[in-house]
């Protein structure tokens, strides 16, 4: 029945395809499957306006919506060792290396800007996911130490923003070795006195979550971001249990301790820069009050010793303390 694949399927295929939605113009929450037009989902930062759910961005998008103005300088990144193993799998590694390039524009899964958010002076690194899922390899390291050094130099908060999947295979050991080296910048930043930021985003994974992802003063993340280190189905498989509802998100990991904020996307930017004002300008804008004591405050008059109030007495009671 040669005529049904040679003339029949074509002219349904061609039927279907009409009623098809082109791509560029609309696309479809992974969610709530609602379809969103392009134009809407840029105005709402790629977050459906129908459930809420928090689509990837690349690095770019994130740095223009956080600086002032959209207004920063990129910094040209270290060169490090390309394919130091003349690694391949289905495909060589450099030909991988070429297609990310292409397919993003960007030299490395990395890019790291300087600028200034609410005035002050902040050194941002973030992942791009769609370069070869943001994973971590020398470049990366390269980039992440060079964002350091520059927060260092400029007196700058420094804020990373992974998005990866973790270690690069293709580079084998050397990517394991990023993990320590990321450590160390972040060190850096730490031992100048100067706030180390992290905001975890959708996916943070493997070695990048088991390294600098989880060593920031503040932990951000944005709402339903996976957080973890192996993935789910490999924990159920090994341990033989199931694992409870909203494991690894960023909501669990909220509840749990490990984030200190869960920040929907559009409140980001004014988030992180009253944290900056806050760890940066411990100087309150308004005038101090001091509290009345307790004696004020409870409408009695101040015990006649004139002592110091026994810091031993019971808590509430405002009874002396019976003497021995
Ligand atoms: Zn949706």
């Amino acid at each position: 029945m040669n005529w049904i694949s040679n003339f029949v399927r074509p002219k349904i295929r061609a039927l279907v395809n009409k009623t098809e939605v082109p791509d560029n113009l609309w696309e479809k929450c992974r969610a709530c499957s609602a379809m969103i037009f392009h134009r809407e989902l840029e105005a709402s930062q790629r977050v459906c306006p129908h459930c809420g759910f928090h689509m990837r961005i690349g690095a770019k998008e994130r740095l223009d919506s956080l600086f002032d103005d959209a207004d920063y300088t990129l910094i040209e990144l270290p060169e490090a060792i390309q394919d130091p193993l003349r690694f391949r799998d289905s495909k060589r590694y450099s030909e991988r290396l070429k297609d990310a390039h292409s397919k993003t524009g960007q030299r490395e899964a990395i890019m790291v800007a300087h600028g200034q958010m609410g005035g002050q002076p902040v050194v941002i690194a973030a992942f791009n996911f769609a370069y070869m899922g943001g994973s971590m390899g020398a470049g990366v390291g390269e980039g992440l130490l060079a964002a350091a050094r520059l927060a260092v130099l400029q007196e700058a908060s420094l804020l990373v923003i992974p998005s990866s999947g973790g270690a690069r295979m293709q580079e084998g050991i050397l990517s394991l070795m990023q993990m320590p080296r990321s450590v160390i910048a972040v060190d850096m930043v730490k031992e100048a006195g100067l706030p180390y930021m992290v905001l975890l985003t959708d996916p943070t994974t493997g070695g990048v979550s088991a390294s600098f992802a989880m060593l920031g003063d503040i932990a951000l993340a944005e709402p339903g971001s996976i957080i973890g280190f192996a993935g789910a189905r490999v924990i159920e498989e090994t341990i033989r249990e199931k694992l409870p509802d909203g494991f690894q998100r960023a909501e669990y990991l909220l509840e749990h301790g490990m984030v200190d904020m869960v920040v929907p996307r559009r409140e980001l930017r004014d988030t992180i820069i009253r944290i900056i004002m806050l760890l940066r300008q411990p100087t309150p804008p308004a005038e101090v009050v001091p509290l009345p004591t307790r004696d004020e405050s409870e409408g009695r008059a101040p015990t006649d010793s004139g002592s110091e109030p026994d810091a031993d007495a019971p808590e509430g009671g405002g009874e002396p303390a019976p003497e021995q």
